[in-house]
């Protein structure tokens, strides 16, 4: 006897599908919390305290997008 189970082959197809759904899927949007997204600053408006705390979060999000395609 040597096919493959079907129910296994199901589940990595469904695992693969998830993979690209994640992977494809448009970035988070922001929600204003109050606090700077970066480093907790507390805010009135907007979701960072500075254009430093901007940059420097965008970088670690282009970075973990870059991570996750490999
Ligand atoms: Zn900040």
């Amino acid at each position: 006897m040597n096919f493959a189970d079907p129910i296994d082959e199901a589940a990595e197809r469904e695992q693969q599908l998830i993979e690209v759904a994640l992977a494809n899927r448009p970035a988070a949007t922001m929600v204003y919390t109050g606090e700077c997204h970066w480093c907790n600053e507390p805010i009135d408006k907007g979701h960072f305290c500075s254009d430093e705390c901007r940059s420097d979060h965008e970088r670690m999000v282009w970075a973990e997008k870059q991570r996750r395609l490999q």
